[in-house]
């Protein structure tokens, strides 16, 4: 796979729905959520790498250590997904004495940014009623979220 990096203007970076802040190179963007390694696995698996990708070296305060970290943040249509580095890591020599390792000592920690989506399926009159945008077929869902209004959809193939 090759991957190219390509500067975009700020402009045409895509609204997240529920971010209230993107931060600068070193802010988190919010509202954030840290989410469990299965959780983010689970979207990942969904969404795959995303639209665009970000790193930032973020100050983060977790109450241990208030420092710089790396983040990649995955951006979505809805959402984006950030995986933060592990923090503490030295070197060692392998057991064969070949060269070096680097060792881990805590794990990445993965984190949800955006509105944590609550959707609800809706039909032809709602939509009708709330100016909301419909497409019709036979396995076609249309969502839209309670707390932020961001309207998707999706053909479950069933
Ligand atoms: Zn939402």
């Amino acid at each position: 796979m090759i991957h190219e990096l390509t500067m975009i203007d700020a402009q045409d970076f895509p609204k997240i729905p529920g971010i209230t802040n993107y931060g600068s190179h070193n802010d988190m963007p919010e509202p954030f959520k840290e989410i469990t390694p299965d959780e983010f696995w689970h979207y990942f698996g969904i969404y795959g790498t995303g639209r665009f990708d970000e790193f930032k070296q973020v100050k983060f305060d977790d109450g241990q250590a208030n420092m710089y970290r790396n983040i990649h943040i995955l951006w979505y249509q809805s959402c984006g997904m950030a995986i933060m580095s592990p923090v503490h890591w030295r070197c060692r020599r392998p057991d064969d004495g070949e060269g070096y390792q680097i060792i881990y000592e805590d794990q990445p920690r993965f984190f949800r940014l955006g509105c944590d989506h609550d959707y609800f399926e809706y039909d032809r009159e709602y939509a009708n009623e709330h100016g909301l945008p419909y497409t019709s077929g036979r396995c076609y869902h249309n969502t839209v979220c309670t707390k932020c209004g961001h309207v998707g959809s999706y053909d479950s193939s069933d």
